[in-house]
């Protein structure tokens, strides 16, 4: 399968896992934050699939698609991780290029790029309770494991397996940095809305690299 392909299949595995998560979602943004990160990460992750979906039909490559999806989903969703997904899919965009087929090694580096755009954008940084604390673990799981010759889905499995476990352990911190921190004690206890649905995301998207 086309590389474009592929990202338009993990696109909708994004919009899919974000949907069927949205209240779950918005009640973990409820506890010290806003309550919104289910309706913005929907109306972002499906803006993002309807675009890529329309580049992808135009014959786009895996760069280009994802360039189209990132603009739509900032430009959709509204709020702080709206804007930060925007940059994640950009980063990787750029990462990956319109080239056919982007090897194991050069995923895991536009991960890495999305890491420190992320970072760049927000501000924040590992231990700020926020999805920093997840996308830093997975991206050097993802780079450690590619770096050891592990193929993409493999790579991407054990790193998944690292967010998941890096989601929970939010739970254990208090918000530095976004709307959570006025209310920072109210949500030790509960892991970090962000953290929690870029960890959903990363299983859902092994599952469409199979
Ligand atoms: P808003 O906070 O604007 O209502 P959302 O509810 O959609 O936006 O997203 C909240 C999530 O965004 C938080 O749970 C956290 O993971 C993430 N976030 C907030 N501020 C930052 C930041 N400065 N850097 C990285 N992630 C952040
Ligand atoms: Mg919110
Ligand atoms: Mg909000």
């Amino acid at each position: 399968r086309r590389a474009a392909a592929t990202v338009l299949a993990a696109l909708d595995a994004v919009a899919r896992v974000v949907d069927s998560h949205a209240d779950e979602l918005g009640r973990i943004d409820a506890v010290a934050g806003d309550g919104d990160h289910g309706i913005g990460m929907r109306r972002g992750s499906t803006a993002a699939h309807r675009a890529a979906a329309e580049a992808h039909r135009l014959g786009a490559g895996a760069g280009t698609v994802l360039s189209r999806a990132a603009d739509a989903w900032a430009d959709k969703a509204g709020g702080t991780s709206g804007a930060l997904w925007g940059s994640i899919l950009r980063a990787l965009g750029t990462a990956l290029g319109d080239q056919d087929t982007p090897d194991a090694r050069r995923v895991a580096g536009g991960v890495t790029e999305a890491s420190a755009a992320v970072r760049a954008l927000g501000g924040a940084e590992v231990g700020d309770k926020t999805m920093v604390d997840v996308l830093v673990p997975f991206a050097d799981a993802l780079a450690a494991a590619t770096a050891e010759g592990l193929p993409l889905t493999g790579a991407w499995d054990r790193a998944a397996t690292t967010a998941t476990a890096a989601a929970a352990g939010t739970a254990d911190l208090l918000p530095r940095k976004g709307r959570a921190r006025p209310h920072a004690e109210k949500s030790l206890g509960t892991p970090d809305a962000g953290a929690h649905s870029l960890a959903l995301i990363t299983r859902a998207v092994h599952g469409a690299l199979l």
